[in-house]
């Protein structure tokens, strides 16, 4: 098996599941991975209003930048203000996609002011719901983020002047080959969630990487045909499944 997985965590915030978020913490350092971490940056999702705020919130997403781990803007407040699904068409529901440019970019601007107020430089663009637009791109670039995790394809590829890690999959599956982003969102997770993480990771540890060395050691080229038509097929199999299990 020559597939590569990289990790990423959704909804990061200071009032997130922090009891198995400690647990996972050590997991991962004691496996000595480094995950992408999508932090929101002023969180105002009431799902995610799990636990009193943590004091040291910014302390923590520090500490794990300086580790190595990769730190995702995920979005600004988390809050879908249009029900646009933007270039991915997956969701219908966004906070920045069909929202005039101006907009998206105070909304962007303001995000990375927080993250500048608290000594953290983005690494990597995480939209909420996987929906944003080229409008989103074009703030994006003149703000001086120009990587996402997102995308469906069983390479990185360069695309709009960007780099794009694809993000395919939200638990693991075996593949022969290609490089495969698993995202977990571990909010409403329970113990035994947690149980089957630490299975997983056994199995799958000496195949996962880092978003970090992907950038660094694959050759990425500009997005080609197959890259397109992998992604009409992979999208179109997940809305046949999102409405089949709608009507179950
Ligand atoms: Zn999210």
């Amino acid at each position: 098996m020559t597939a590569k997985y990289l990790i990423r965590f959704d909804d990061i915030c200071p009032t997130m599941n922090w009891d198995i978020w400690n647990q996972l913490e050590a997991v991962l350092i004691e496996n000595d991975i480094k995950p992408i971490i999508a932090v929101i940056p002023d969180n105002k999702d009431k799902s995610f209003f799990l636990n009193e705020p943590v004091s040291d919130f910014w302390a923590r997403v520090k500490k794990w930048q300086d580790n190595g781990w990769t730190i995702g803007l995920h979005g600004h407040q988390h809050q879908y203000l249009t029900k646009k699904s933007g270039l991915l068409c997956l969701n219908k529901q966004s906070e920045f996609a069909g929202m005039d440019e101006n907009i998206q970019y105070g909304k962007l601007l303001n995000a990375l002011n927080i993250f500048k107020e608290n000594n953290i430089t983005p690494d990597v663009w995480i939209a909420p719901s996987h929906s944003f637009d080229l409008q989103t791109l074009n703030v994006l670039k003149k703000l001086g983020l120009n990587s996402i995790s997102d995308g469906f394809s069983v390479r990185p590829f360069r695309h709009h002047d960007m780099l794009w890690v694809p993000q395919q999959i939200w638990k693991f599956r075996f593949f022969p080959l290609g490089v495969w982003t698993v995202c977990f969102h571990h909010n409403p997770w329970q113990q035994e969630n947690l149980n089957q993480f630490i299975e997983d990771i056994k199995k799958y540890k000496s195949h996962i990487t880092s978003f970090k060395k992907v950038k660094k050691t694959y050759v990425i080229q500009e997005r080609k045909s197959i890259d397109m038509i992998f992604h009409y097929v992979y999208c179109g199999m997940m809305k046949v499944k999102k409405r089949l299990k709608a009507s179950l």
